[in-house]
């Protein structure tokens, strides 16, 4: 790739949820734009037998979610580690001071930027499809355009629900001063148990009602906009289900109520 479409950052912190589920803080390119809910693209330097040259080098690249707010100084992104990945054997190594490659754009359509007015914003994630909601839920326009901020996190085990002290500090503590917005949190672990925290998956909440009295609010055409992001198959179904009942993606000229990204 042209270096002139990247530019080298440095790992600021890490943080281990799980021994395969890791967040990262990188310095933040000069002039670096993004609006909450998109991806930047990251390179890492390899060596082996695979780099088309004598030097022995290559990048791998890889799409992710930026955790962190807009204003921020930094860009914070969370990944799953998997034993046998291209990207993340090498993300596993890093410790702080090491480069990472960012591109100079940023991408994607998981923001509240395409949305018909509306007053309660359901975030609908699993995995660490979560990362573009922790970003949302950062910033002040959010906490001004909508009544309700909801977020739905579905994980397997309970150490897998990252971000959980930050998301839990903003409900109790909204931040923005007078915004009066509220922020409704629902956890659930399919593959664990967790007093008081759903554990079947989200599609089967959502048809028997157990989401909507979960999150203490009823999803409604006129008021609910929704975020969909995590497990293609979860995406899927969802979309399915509510597109029956009338959710739809932004069209050119026309807001839309959905907007949904498939993690991988
Ligand atoms: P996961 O398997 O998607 O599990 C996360 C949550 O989603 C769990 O609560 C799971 O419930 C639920 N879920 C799974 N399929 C669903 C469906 N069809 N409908 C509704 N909910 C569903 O993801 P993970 O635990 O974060 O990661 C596990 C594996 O996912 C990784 O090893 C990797 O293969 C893949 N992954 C890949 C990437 C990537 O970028 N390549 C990123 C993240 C994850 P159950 O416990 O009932 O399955």
């Amino acid at each position: 790739m042209n270096p002139d479409k990247y530019t080298e950052e440095r790992v600021l912190s890490l943080r281990s949820w799980t021994p395969q589920l890791l967040s990262f803080r990188l310095s933040r390119p000069a002039g670096y734009q993004f609006t909450a809910g998109q991806f930047a693209r990251l390179g890492l330097v390899k060596t082996d037998a695979l780099a088309p040259d004598d030097t022995g080098q290559r990048i791998v690249w890889r799409a992710y979610s930026i955790a962190s707010a807009p204003e921020e100084g930094a860009l914070e992104f969370c990944s799953v580690l998997l034993p046998e990945g291209e990207f993340t054997t090498e993300l596993a190594r890093l410790q702080p001071g090491d480069t990472v490659l960012v591109e100079r754009a940023s991408y994607g359509f998981l923001t509240t930027a395409g949305f018909a007015p509306g007053k309660d914003l359901w975030m609908i994630a699993t995995g660490t499809g979560l990362a573009p909601f922790v970003s949302i839920i950062q910033e002040r326009q959010n906490w001004q355009d909508f009544e309700n901020l909801v977020i739905v996190h579905s994980v397997r085990e309970a150490p897998e629900l990252a971000y959980r002290d930050t998301i839990l500090k903003l409900a109790k503590e909204p931040p923005f001063g007078a915004s009066g917005a509220k922020l409704r949190y629902v956890p659930i672990v399919t593959r664990d148990t967790l007093e008081g925290v759903l554990h079947e998956r989200i599609p089967v909440l959502a048809q028997d009602g157990r989401l909507e009295a979960a999150a203490g609010l009823a999803l409604d055409l006129a008021r609910s906009r929704i975020l969909l992001c995590g497990n293609p198959a979860m995406v899927k179904d969802m979309r399915a289900l509510l597109g029956a009942a009338g959710y739809a993606t932004s069209r050119r000229l026309k807001p839309g109520t959905l907007a949904v990204e498939n993690y991988w």
